[in-house]
């Protein structure tokens, strides 16, 4: 199983102008990839590859030497990733590539080979950089697959280690609606659980957002290039990076909590953040949440800890729905809490209603073939299909069908 450990590093003058090389090296040769492939396309229709482009980089090092002082493992990887984007945006439809600039306070690089850690001596070993000081909070036991440095806008470095771990992946229960539970993400609340469950927006995230939109409007007020504006601007990101790590920290207790309580199946809705952020008027609620986020730490848990995660797309009228009875209520609106059913009389509670609604549709035939199928890549359900191959139960079946095929 893989497991990512994310270490705070302690670097020092040289380590960190060799990260800012490769910083910059990557980002140069990401941008020169781009271009490229931009560029072929526009004038010969034709595809590029990571791998053509990679045969091409000893030119590109002819012209530019100093691409030479970094790791060429780096390099390529940068390619590599070019590529995903690209796979992303036509399978995904996740918006095209964009060029990498050098004004982000946020860069990056990845090492795929050859990196090393010694817990005794607490250090960190990449090709070129070695005895990189971390503090490692926790250890791991397992071959490391990629090491990815990180700088944060204020300045901090980290290293994020992908590890193919020694555990096994435990094995899920049965896909069975009575033992699952439905997720229904809100404004109100951060979620409500179709068992009634709610957990609220966390109320120490809202103050520091406050506060950072306090700070950012002193920055504004700065003269440009005067050493207060450059103050205002360290102290603007240092809180950026607090907010950051505080949204992480709840929604990764919040993701546990869900996937530890007593159900073997996870029902959710597949929400198109970028799709809802439209609306000018949900747009920060939204964004601040980290819905997107959520279901990422949701997905991978639930591979951890033997849970199924089912997703049952967009555009379901998810709220306007009786659960009871089917009836839609098309006139529902968003400041409605409470409503009562006209067709069968039930009262409902909206978000409750919502999310029985949302375990609901994650069971039926349809969405049991797309969820399996298509919406979930991380995960590697094929393994579990011969395990479960005896039972028989239609709607199972159809199910593992898909996952063959997946
Ligand atoms: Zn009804």
């Amino acid at each position: 199983m893989l497991k990512a450990y994310k270490y705070k590093l302690n670097p020092n003058k040289e380590q960190i102008e060799m990260f800012e090389k490769h910083f910059g090296s990557v980002r140069f040769v990401y941008n020169w990839g781009l271009e490229k492939k931009t560029k072929t396309y526009q004038e010969t229709g034709e595809t590029i590859t990571s791998h053509q482009l990679i045969t091409t980089l000893p030119e590109l090092k002819e012209e530019n030497p100093w691409l030479r002082e970094v790791n060429s493992q780096c390099i390529q990887m940068s390619l590599r990733n070019l590529d995903n984007a690209y796979t992303r945006f036509f399978r995904e439809k996740k918006g095209f590539p964009k060029f990498k600039s050098k004004y982000n306070p946020r860069q990056s690089f990845q090492c795929p080979q050859s990196c090393s850690v010694d817990f005794d001596k607490s250090t960190l070993n990449l090709p070129k950089i070695k005895k990189i000081k971390v503090i490692f909070h926790r250890k791991f036991d397992g071959d490391i697959r990629t090491v990815t440095i990180s700088r944060t806008p204020s300045g901090k470095y980290y290293a994020s280690i992908l590890v193919e771990t020694r555990i096994e992946a435990p094995i899920k229960p049965e896909l069975d609606k009575n033992d699952a539970v439905g997720i229904d993400m809100g404004l109100k609340d951060f979620l409500v659980a179709s068992d009634g469950d709610k957990i609220a927006n966390p109320r120490h995230l809202k103050k520091s957002e406050k506060q950072l939109i306090k700070l950012q409007r002193r920055l504004s007020k700065k003269a440009k290039g005067s050493k207060n504006r450059n103050k205002q601007k360290y102290k603007v990101a240092k809180l950026h990076d607090k907010i950051t790590n505080q949204r992480k920290d709840f929604l990764h207790k919040t993701s546990y909590q869900i996937v530890h309580k007593n159900h073997g199946t996870i029902c959710i809705e597949d929400l198109c953040v970028k799709g809802m952020v439209k609306n000018h008027k949900l747009a920060k609620s939204i964004s601040d949440v980290g819905w997107g986020m959520f279901s990422g730490f949701l997905r991978y848990k639930s591979e951890w800890y033997g849970k199924n995660l089912l997703d049952i797309g967009r555009f379901e009228p998810s709220s306007k729905m009786c659960s009871a009875c089917g009836h839609i209520k098309s006139d529902l609106k968003l400041s409605d809490r409470e409503w009562t059913c006209s067709k069968c009389r039930t009262k409902h509670d909206r978000d409750i209603n919502a999310s029985i609604n949302i375990r609901n549709m994650a069971f039926t035939n349809q969405n049991l073939i797309r969820c399996i199928g298509l919406g979930q890549p991380d995960s590697k359900p094929v393994e579990k299909t011969d395990r479960r191959k005896s039972k028989s139960v239609s709607v199972k079946q159809e199910a593992q069908g898909s996952l063959a095929l997946g």
